[in-house]
């Protein structure tokens, strides 16, 4: 059996058209702030494709720029300017920040109104309580993944491989409210295959190539990639492609989760937008 593979480049073009048609319906300008500080690389890409994204689907753009040592004190001003501004809808925050800065008070430091990337400790908890307003990209991006290609997940057994505060912690949460049985892994979960192998929809976002291979796998499992490992045989997730041959649905990568992301982005700029001119505060704010 080789399983199907989940098509993230196809539906985030769909997603993207629907949100653009979406702009356009508003019928008032969205505006996407980003911060980006230090010259990793990939974090330079990223950005640069969240830009051309939001030209693309009709939302306006900010590119903040800033030298690795830039002092933290020029990034919270820079903040409470975006905040106060009413022309900008969504404030992102590229991760990671340099090691001298407070990553969590940075990123608290967003209005939570404007927290595009859902990583305030509001928007957060909203999860946490089954009440979402803005939620992290990525694992939003997988739900819609799911969703789209009919995956059951009412009773399911869904193992997350990764507990970090942008992809795992709140893909649980969103399998949980979709009524999963969800088991969270992480470093020190001791024989990850025992957990791995009970999983109907298994994601993976840890950042190690080859983690999981086709042993770990349940057949006709559900297969999420979430990770982006740059290799010399360039760019790879975390799961073995042989588990293709096992799994029933797969995510590749490249071409999976990650187009999903900036997607789900562009949607949750357009949704903070809306939110906001309504001039409903965010319950909890
Ligand atoms: P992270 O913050 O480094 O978290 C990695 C998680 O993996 C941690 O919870 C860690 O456990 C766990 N882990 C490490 N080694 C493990 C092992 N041997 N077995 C089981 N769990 C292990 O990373 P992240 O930000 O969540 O990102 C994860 C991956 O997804 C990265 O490759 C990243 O590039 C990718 N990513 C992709 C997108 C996209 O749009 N496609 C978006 C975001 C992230 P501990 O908590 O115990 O340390």
């Amino acid at each position: 059996m080789t399983a199907v593979r989940i098509d993230g480049k196809a539906l985030a073009l769909k997603i993207r058209a629907e949100v653009a048609e979406d702009v356009r319906a508003f019928g008032e300008p969205v505006c996407l702030a980003t911060i980006l500080v230090g010259d990793d690389p990939a974090s330079h890409v990223y950005v640069g494709s969240k830009h051309k994204a939001s030209h693309e689907a009709g939302i306006d753009s900010r590119d903040h720029r800033f030298p690795a040592d830039t002092p933290e004190s020029d990034i919270l001003d820079l903040v409470a300017d975006l905040n106060a501004d009413d022309a900008v809808d969504g404030i992102l925050v590229q991760l990671p920040l340099p090691g001298h800065m407070d990553e969590p008070a940075v990123l608290r430091s967003v209005d939570p109104a404007k927290d595009v990337d859902g990583f305030h400790i509001l928007n957060a908890g909203r999860l946490y309580l089954g009440e979402p307003f803005l939620v992290p990209a990525t694992p939003l991006g997988i739900m819609a993944m799911l969703a789209e290609y009919g995956v059951e997940l009412k009773g399911k057994e869904a193992v997350v491989i990764g507990r970090s505060e942008i992809v795992g912690k709140p893909m649980a949460m969103l399998l949980l409210a979709e009524h999963a049985t969800v088991t969270i892994c992480h470093s020190r979960t001791v024989d990850l295959a025992t957990h791995t192998r009970r999983a109907d929809i298994l994601v993976a976002a840890v950042g190690r190539a080859g983690l999981v291979t086709p042993e770990m796998v349940k057949p006709g499992a559900t297969v999420v990639d979430v990770a982006m490992n740059r290799t010399d045989a360039g760019l790879v997730g975390d799961v073995d492609p042989a588990v293709f041959e096992v799994a029933g649905l797969m995510t590749p990568v490249p071409g999976g989760v990650g187009p999903m992301t900036i997607a789900m982005l562009l949607r949750n700029t357009l949704t903070a937008a809306q939110h906001r001119r309504s001039g409903v505060a965010v319950p909890g704010s």
